[in-house]
């Protein structure tokens, strides 16, 4: 289990924020990292192996310009630490990152592929995105979807989820052991899965 960050806002540069928030995490030890924000072209997605200092170069060839975004560093239970295997996690409009372990992972997975579904990464996350997907395709709200698509999980899981289709939202989801706080300010909110991600905002 390792770090998320998240900021939805007006004011704020979300890569700034999600940068800053996953190095004050790094001393949880990680393999991997990655970021995904709204930015003029929709949800982009960047992700290295390594250190943060990989991320950060990827970021400063070609930054992502939004103010609304979700940040990862992962530490792997399921799947090697790889750059596919980084979250954030894309299923079609949903983008991921999770802290945890969805223990029912097999099940889920043998469904999806036989519903068709295009499985990319070896990771228990990324189910969870495709089954918030498939809610999204059935007319959910993106709350609903996350709420229905949870429901089908057994584990702990934190988790941070985006939409193209809902730009304006982010939703959280935590069960059992891994944490998740939030930061609610003056228009702009924060999540994080550890105090001194957030603590300077
Ligand atoms: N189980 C997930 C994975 O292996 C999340 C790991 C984590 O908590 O960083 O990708």
């Amino acid at each position: 289990m390792c770090g998320i960050v998240g900021y939805i806002g007006r004011e704020r540069s979300a890569q700034e924020v999600l940068m800053d928030g996953l190095r004050r995490l790094e001393y949880r030890g990680y393999d991997s990292a990655g970021v995904a924000i709204f930015d003029d072209h929709g949800l982009s997605v960047r992700r290295a192996v390594g250190k943060l200092v990989n991320l950060d170069g990827l970021l400063r060839d070609e930054p992502l310009e939004g103010r609304v975004g979700l940040g990862h560093t992962r530490w792997a239970t399921h799947g090697r630490p790889s750059e596919s295997n980084a979250h954030p996690h894309r299923a079609g409009s949903v983008a991921i990152v999770h802290n945890g372990i969805i223990e029912n992972y097999r099940e889920i997975r043998g469904e999806l592929e036989s519903a068709g579904r295009e499985i990319c990464s070896e990771t228990d996350t990324e189910l969870v995105a495709h089954l918030i997907d498939e809610e999204l395709t059935h007319g959910a709200d993106l709350l609903d979807a996350v709420r229905a698509a949870t429901r089908r999980l057994v584990g702990s899981y934190a988790l941070g989820v985006l939409s193209d289709r809902h730009p304006e939202n982010i939703v959280v989801a935590k069960n059992g052991g891994s944490p998740i706080i939030l930061g609610v300010g003056d228009g702009e909110s924060f999540l994080a899965s550890d105090i001194p991600a957030i603590l300077p905002y």
